[in-house]
């Protein structure tokens, strides 16, 4: 065998589409170029844990769109709020998060900050003067989503972006739902924004990486040194595939907010839906937050409240699946349907479930980009099922 590796061709012409880069290691003339890289005189990659240009293009698109100083790739969206949260506190800090965060961000909070020291109390985000309540002199961070899964309260982002200003705490958005095609945090005093890639921004359920950006070119170098130390840094294939997606990202992402809006008005009308959840809705409990956070947008996101216990629920799921995947998970191009009580929020009690409005009848649905008369249609379809016990 021959370690040789072939010549790459030249070329007068270049590529339209990037290409992808897997290489590892990159060499370089010598110690003196390594210096210019590392001290950032000469652009230049050393290492794809440290950073690649499949990474740095996605990272620069997505910065684009928030407004963000600085962003960096990471391996998932959990990669991303870790490298935040591990990145900037140290023990003996304390940090305020919405006690609606994703799952994970949840067990985060509950189980894994307490064991490096550092304390946490969870707080309604709707409400600012709940997140001041919990607020403490050692509050260094605090963290919230824009809109909460599944059941798409809004947050009072302006309230507690005041308040985290004159505490002189660091203000972290989970922008995943809301995307910077609703909102840009950054532009209304957030410090640092997060991004679980894997959804709308990728698109197409094939990808798994997250984004961190920042105000501040300071913040993120803290972030990044400590990303980059535990690896929580993304692949190029996995970024290369997330352009690709973003191109598309506006055209998919108005589709799908058209659709969820009229979806929610469609399935507001049947008979055994007790609830639609949709930021629009003029019967949305946070409507005036809504309309300061997103303006007339509402996103992707409609949950729905059925009558009934879990054979309704399975009966439901089961009269869609030939044309709506069940499938815990969220911003694919196709719409998804989910049951929060058996899955993202099945570690709770049905007490504790049904103190955040979550109960069997509940269901989310992440609306894609198909025809919203089918959409509408087969969802119509399953909740008349789940009143029509079938015999067989
Ligand atoms: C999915 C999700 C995450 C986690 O992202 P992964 O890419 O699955 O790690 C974080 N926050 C929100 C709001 C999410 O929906």
């Amino acid at each position: 065998m021959s370690a040789k590796r072939g010549t790459w061709p030249g070329s007068v012409s270049a590529p339209l589409g990037s290409p992808i880069q897997p290489s590892v290691v990159y060499k370089s003339a010598g110690p003196n170029t390594l210096d210019d890289i590392y001290e950032g005189r000469e652009a230049g990659f050393t290492y794809a844990r440290e950073g690649h240009p499949n990474a740095a293009v996605v990272a620069g698109r997505i910065a684009e769109m928030e407004g963000a100083a600085a962003g960096l790739m990471t391996g998932s969206g959990m990669a991303a709020v870790g490298a935040v949260l591990m990145g900037l506190l140290r023990a003996g800090d304390h940090v305020v998060a919405g006690d609606q965060l994703y799952g994970r961000s949840l067990r985060l909070m509950a189980d894994d900050l307490p064991r490096f020291g550092v304390g946490v109390t969870l707080a309604n985000a709707c409400d600012a003067a709940a997140v001041a309540a919990a607020m403490t002199p050692a509050t260094r961070l605090i963290l919230i989503e824009t809109v909460s899964n599944p059941t798409i309260r809004i947050a009072d982002l302006d309230g507690i972006a005041a308040l985290a200003r004159d505490a002189g705490a660091l203000l972290v958005v989970d922008n995943t739902f809301t995307t910077p095609r609703a909102v840009q945090p950054l532009a209304r005093g957030a410090d640092i924004v997060v991004h679980s890639v894997t959804k709308l921004l990728a698109g197409h359920s094939d990808a798994t990486l997250g984004w961190v950006g920042t105000k501040t070119p300071d913040l993120m170098a803290e972030i990044e040194r400590f990303a980059v130390t535990m690896g929580l840094t993304a692949s190029p294939f996995d970024c290369w595939l997330a352009e690709r997606g973003l191109m598309t990202f506006d055209l998919r992402y108005d589709r799908a907010e058209a659709n969820a809006a009229g979806l929610a008005a469609a399935l507001s009308g049947l008979e055994g839906v007790k609830q639609v959840l949709y930021p629009t809705d003029p019967a949305h409990p946070d409507r005036a937050l809504a309309a300061a956070l997103l303006g007339n947008r509402g996103s992707h996101m409609v949950s729905f409240v059925i009558d009934g216990g879990r054979p309704e629920a399975e009966r439901l799921v089961n009269a869609v699946a030939g044309d709506i995947a069940f499938a815990p998970t969220l911003g694919d191009i196709a719409t998804t349907l989910s049951h929060p009580a058996s899955s993202s929020h099945r570690a709770l009690s049905t007490d504790a479930q049904a103190a955040i409005g979550i109960s069997e009848g509940f269901f989310r649905v992440s609306v894609g980009c198909e025809p919203l008369d089918h959409i509408a249609e087969v969802l119509t379809r399953g909740v008349a099922a789940a009143y029509s016990p079938v015999s067989d």
